[in-house]
């Protein structure tokens, strides 16, 4: 099976079970955990942060984050397609009590004059009336925008505008490694500008659990209290957090493989009769595509391209797949040839 449905569709390598194998480890409950404690320090150093904080998923860092800059009854700004806001079950609403209020962006991606529009939209009334603005959030790379990178100009202009207001600006980095190998600007200068962003290690970093939250000291400390309540103080954590520190060392570079991928497979595609790349080339390792000029649904076209021994997922009016470290160049082709036959 080519599994393209996502890149946390991977599995760990031979070397890095046996850095998982190996790993140091402690009561991470207690802070004793020297895996945990160096993943977090070098994870708040590549991000340009004060401290991280180590948690067992990129929901929960969404989850966290929020809370920890949020009252309930407060105003969170997000692209409207952004996860924390699809993806995430609701846990904001749930959890922090926030109001979402959705911006119009272009591929996930708005400028500070789509900021501000919100911003004056959401404070027409002035208190009691008006709701309290509190906290801006952006997706780097925007996964619904296929994986699309903010550029650095447009994302410290957003910021700057956030925090001219008085908001905190909370940066989802799921997919941050990826936009710094898009794009040659190392992870701090893209967090400049935020108060909070973090690092998923099981999408394209290719390691089975883990997520590095990172912010200044005083939120890490307040967001590691979130995380003992919300059950996600772990134990010998070392175990999960040498696979993360192993795909730092061997995983970041090679992200480009899966950009160049997935830049195939998107040219292979368009030049099938009938699909259309509604999102245009892709900037990363997500491809969607529109397969509905070939008189067949995209659920149509997952179904027959699983017989054939690829896995894609539908998503409303497309496809979409996602290249990562299990998936060669050859398979790509492959790819590409079973959906041509499936078309
Ligand atoms: C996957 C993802 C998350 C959630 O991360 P998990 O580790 O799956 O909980 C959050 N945001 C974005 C953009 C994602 O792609």
């Amino acid at each position: 099976m080519i599994l393209l449905t996502s890149d946390t569709e991977k599995r760990p390598t031979p070397a890095m079970r046996r850095a998982i194998a190996a790993a140091e480890v402690g009561d991470e409950q207690r802070g004793e955990d020297p895996s945990v404690n160096r993943l977090q320090e070098r994870v708040a150093e590549l991000l340009g942060k004060e401290a991280g904080l180590f948690l067992p998923s990129g929901t929960m860092c969404n989850l966290i984050a929020v809370r920890t800059h949020a009252e309930a009854g407060q105003v969170m700004f997000a692209e409207r397609d952004a996860h924390v806001l699809r993806a995430e079950g609701g846990g904001a609403a749930l959890v922090s009590g926030v109001l979402a209020d959705p911006i119009d962006g272009e591929r996930g991606i708005f400028d500070a004059q789509a900021f501000e529009r919100a911003y004056a939209r959401a404070t027409a009334l002035p208190p009691p009336w008006g709701p309290k603005p509190r906290l801006l959030c952006v997706e780097q790379t925007h996964n619904v925008g296929g994986g699309a990178v903010w550029p650095v100009d447009k994302l410290d202009a957003v910021c700057a505008a956030a925090h001219h207001a008085g908001l905190r600006v909370h940066m989802d980095g799921a997919r941050l490694m990826n936009a710094v190998i898009a794009s040659g600007a190392p992870a701090a200068r893209f967090c400049a500008g935020t108060d909070s962003a973090w690092l998923d290690f099981t999408k394209g970093l290719g390691a089975p659990i883990g997520a590095v939250l990172a912010g200044s000291r005083a939120f890490i400390d307040e967001a590691r209290r979130f995380k003992h309540l919300f059950g996600g103080a772990m134990r010998q954590a070392g175990i999960a957090a040498a696979g993360c520190l192993y795909a730092l060392d061997a995983h970041v570079e090679r992200l480009a493989e899966d950009h160049a991928n997935a830049r195939r497979l998107a040219e292979g595609l368009a030049a099938i009769d009938g699909i259309a790349l509604p999102l245009g080339m892709p900037e990363t390792n997500i491809v969607f595509f529109d397969p509905r000029g070939t008189g067949k649904s995209p659920a149509q076209i997952c179904e027959a391209l699983l017989a054939r021994g690829v896995r894609m997922v539908p998503m409303g009016s497309r496809v979409r797949a996602v290249t990562h470290l299990d998936v060669s160049t050859a398979q790509i082709d492959e790819a590409i040839a079973a959906v041509s036959a499936v078309c």
